[in-house]
């Protein structure tokens, strides 16, 4: 039965521009459910990480301009984070406490001036938890993190990029939230590295039973990590689908084609790779009809270029925005 944490209704995210407003997020919807992974891919600018953000309400310099999203502490209890002020104090006692996230690289959110161990404290302290240099050691140990006590005096630069990646994932964790967006969290790093990093984020998921939306345009890291998997292009959700379901039979021929993209190892033979042609269009003016339609080798002429693909949801619950998958009737 469905438990949703999250609940994302028509969201649209827009950016103000000086050749106008760009709509990045456009009309998604989406939901995350209790005590799950849902991964999200896409290429580079397809409104992924924007989206994720918004979770946070950290979407600036983007603005949410339309849509719902509500966080379920429990299935009784409804927060709507998208009318909270972005400043407030209502998510600011949800920020990190409740919700937290990893990036890319976490020089970002670590300071330089301070310790390692000083910033997870201010954390901790921040959001009521106790901040004790034993408690911080915790952390640093509940992420498998080596010499936790030294690390704790250490300041970010001195870290590899692993041991900064499983500090930050240390501090995100450190007030148990409900939920932990990933965004990126291991595409700095090199391969052994983002194993590790992968199976410490699967891990903590289980031990803590909190909810994941890990971001990523990379569907390998997909397959390793995720319950469910949402594929997203120019700001929409085109196919939702469970993680087996969506690579033994992908719908939407934008994932098949990223899927043909990719070294199959599930597979005795799966083809020679074959790359996407083009790249997708610019935000200013996305194309008429289905967005994915210029670069689409299944298009059907005359219905595609001009007629909108709605959400289908079909018997496998796969959920596919394709004129191929429409419902008669
Ligand atoms: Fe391709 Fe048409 Fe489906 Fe879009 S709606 S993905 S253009 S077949």
């Amino acid at each position: 039965m469905s438990d949703p944490v999250v609940d994302i209704r028509n969201l649209t995210v827009s950016f103000h521009t000086r050749r106008g407003d760009i709509s990045v997020v456009d009309r998604l919807s989406l939901s995350i459910e209790r005590g799950r992974v849902l991964g999200v891919v896409g290429e580079s600018g397809c409104g992924k990480s924007v989206m994720s953000r918004c979770l946070l309400r950290i979407e600036a310099p983007g603005k949410i301009v339309s849509g719902n999203l509500t966080y379920f502490k429990d299935p009784q209890q409804a927060l709507h984070l998208e009318s909270m002020d972005a400043t407030g104090a209502a998510i600011r006692r949800i920020r990190w406490k409740e919700i937290a996230m990893v990036f890319q690289e976490p020089m970002s959110s670590f300071g330089p001036q301070h310790t390692i161990g000083f910033q997870i404290a201010e954390a901790m302290r921040l959001h009521g938890a106790d901040a004790s240099n034993d408690a911080v050691v915790a952390a640093l140990t509940s992420v498998g993190m080596p010499r936790p006590e030294e690390v704790a005096r250490q300041y970010p630069h001195q870290l590899s990029g692993g041991m900064r990646q499983r500090a930050m994932i240390a501090m995100a964790l450190s007030c148990r939230p409900a939920i932990l967006v990933a965004d990126e969290p291991t595409t700095a790093l090199d391969v052994s590295t983002e194993a590790q990093i992968l199976d410490l984020i699967r891990s903590r998921q289980i031990e803590l039973g909190m909810s994941v939306l890990f971001i990523t345009h990379n569907l390998g890291v997909i397959a390793h990590i995720a319950h469910e998997v949402a594929v997203m292009y120019l700001g929409q959700v085109v196919e939702r689908s469970p993680v087996k379901t969506l690579f033994a039979n992908p719908k939407h021929p934008y994932t098949r084609a990223l899927l043909q993209s990719i070294p199959r190892v599930d597979r005795e033979y799966s083809g020679p790779l074959v790359m996407l042609s083009g790249s997708p269009p610019g935000p200013f003016a996305p194309p008429s009809g289905c967005r994915f339609h210029p670069r689409c080798p299944e298009r059907i002429p005359g219905v595609c270029d001009r007629e909108t693909p709605v959400a289908e949801i079909l018997e496998d619950k796969t959920v596919v925005r394709c004129h191929l998958w429409r419902k008669k009737g």
